[in-house]
Formats: C-alpha cells, sequence, structure tokens
C-alpha cells in the first residue's frame, strides 16, 4: 500500500475547536502520530488507530525531528491514512515543512488540513477583535525560538512594526522581548497579554504593558502561553480575580525573596 498522510491542525487544545475535516480523518485513521498538547479526547476520536506520541515540549525529552519524518514515510507504506496531529494549525512553528519535504521526496501523497492557531484562541479568550478599523490592519505571528540551523529572522522588526504581534514560545524570554522592542523605540506603555491554555476551562491572563513585561519571568506557567501585543489589546476587558490573585501572589513572592 502507498496510503497517504494528512497533516492534521488538532487547535489550540479544546476539542471541540477542532475541524469536522480533522475529526472525520481521525475516525478513519489507522495510525496517529500526534504532539503531547493534544487533548485526550481529540485523540479518543481515533478510536480504531493505533496512537504514537511523538511530541515535543519545551524541557522535555524530543523525538527527533528527522525520525519523525522517517516514521511518517514508514508508516505510509503500511497503512491507508496516516494523521500527523499537530497542536494549532500544522503550518505555523510545527516543522510541517520537514515532513513536507520527506513525504514530497519519498513519493508519499499528503494533504494538509488547517487548525485553528493559538494566537486566534487566545483573541478569543480575550474578547478582542485582532483587527480594528482605525487601529490594526495586520497581525504578525512570530517566535523567538530558534532550532539548529535556522536561517536568521528578523522577527523583532516584524513584530515592531505589526499593529497586532503574536509571540509563540517567547514567554521564557519575555525580558529579552521587552529590551528588543523598546530598542527599536515601541513605547513601554504598549498593551500586552500574555494568555495560558488559551480555550482550555484553565486559560489565565496576564495584562500589562511592554514596560512591565518583564515580570512574567517571575510567573510559572503550568500551559503554553501565547504573548498578544499592540494597541487594539488595550480594549481587552479588566482582568478577572483569579489574574490579579496571580499578580498579588508574584508581588508576595517578590517581597519573600527580597527577605530572605
Ligand atoms: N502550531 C501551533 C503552535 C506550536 S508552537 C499553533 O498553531 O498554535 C507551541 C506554542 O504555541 C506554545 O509555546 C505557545 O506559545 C503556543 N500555544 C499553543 N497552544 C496554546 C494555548 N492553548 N494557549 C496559549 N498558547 C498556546
Amino acid at each position: 500500500v502507498t496510503g497517504r498522510v494528512f497533516l492534521v491542525g488538532a487547535g489550540p487544545g479544546a476539542p471541540d475547536l477542532l475541524t469536522l475535516r480533522a475529526a472525520r480523518l481521525l475516525a478513519g485513521a489507522d495510525i496517529v502520530f500526534h504532539d503531547a498538547l493534544v487533548h485526550p479526547d481529540t485523540l479518543a476520536l481515533a478510536d480504531r488507530a493505533e496512537k504514537v506520541a511523538v511530541g515535543k515540549r519545551c524541557g522535555r525529552h524530543s523525538t527527533a525531528q528527522a525520525f519523525i519524518n522517517k516514521r511518517l514515510v514508514d508508516a505510509a507504506r503500511k497503512h491507508t491514512v496516516v494523521v500527523r496531529l499537530k497542536g494549532g494549525d500544522p503550518t505555523l512553528f510545527g516543522r510541517a515543512q520537514e515532513e513536507i519535504d520527506a513525504l514530497r521526496a519519498a513519493g508519499i501523497p499528503f494533504e494538509v488540513v488547517p487548525g485553528v492557531t493559538a494566537a486566534l484562541a487566545a483573541a478569543a479568550e480575550l474578547g478582542v477583535s485582532l483587527t480594528r478599523r482605525g487601529v490594526s490592519r495586520n497581525v504578525a505571528f512570530a517566535t523567538p525560538r530558534v532550532g539548529d540551523g535556522e536561517a536568521a529572522s528578523d522577527w523583532v522588526a516584524a513584530i515592531a512594526a505589526a499593529d497586532i504581534g503574536a509571540i509563540y514560545m517567547g514567554v521564557g524570554e519575555a525580558a529579552a522581548i521587552a529590551d528588543a522592542l523598546l530598542a527599536r523605540g515601541k513605547r513601554p506603555s504598549l498593551p500586552v497579554v500574555a494568555v495560558e491554555n488559551a480555550s482550555l476551562p484553565g486559560a489565565r491572563r496576564w495584562t500589562t504593558t511592554l514596560g512591565e513585561l518583564t515580570r512574567l519571568a517571575d510567573e510559572a506557567f503550568a500551559g503554553p502561553v501565547v504573548l498578544l501585543l499592540g494597541e487594539a489589546l488595550a480594549a481587552a476587558p479588566a482582568d478577572s480575580d483569579r489574574v490579579r490573585t496571580a499578580f498579588l501572589e508574584t508581588a508576595e513572592a517578590h517581597l519573600l525573596r527580597a527577605a530572605v
């Protein structure tokens, strides 16, 4: 057999933010290679499939990309429907092109099924429009994170120029991001919102400004976080009590540390 490989977006986390196309493919899949962040209820849709976790999460052991590529090719020679399930949209920060290149080189047919990316789930969480007449008419997706042999990308310039910047995998480098953007002339009062676990029941947000962004370095984030920056974020509603508590705890942690 030569099967077909579907690079499928699982969405931002909530299982009901999956596309119908993705759900149907999962139901018909023979084998599913999935990321660590994919919700168990989403995986449960693939009830007849063998499930293989190949996820990469910051700081944890990751399956080498070349090995994932090879497993996809091998699987397509054994199975009819192979699903490669990735968080959010497969074509954003998911190393999809490496998998696509490997499949093409091996002559394996493939299709990409888009998904709801984290930045869009975060905007939904906040109840703000990413574009807004007179305020915002472009959005840049960027990450400060670089892999081996990656081409230089002036992501700072892109974010500095954007009406809205969405920064993935950036929370650990919040201080460096703030410095870089301030050095580009962005003003310290620029609204920034960090959204953790967008679309999931444990979603949290930190509403801050570019000048105060460094404080995020002291937060303990358990889930994935996306940063949204831009004037349009000024419309994000006031933080919930839970978020205020989180900030209070940070302030207390600072005081404690200072006292020790
Ligand atoms: N392809 C994915 C992104 C993969 S990179 C997508 O389109 O969303 C992983 C990064 O995505 C995380 O470090 C975080 O920045 C972001 N992310 C993924 N899921 C998220 C969620 N539910 N809430 C907030 N950020 C999320």
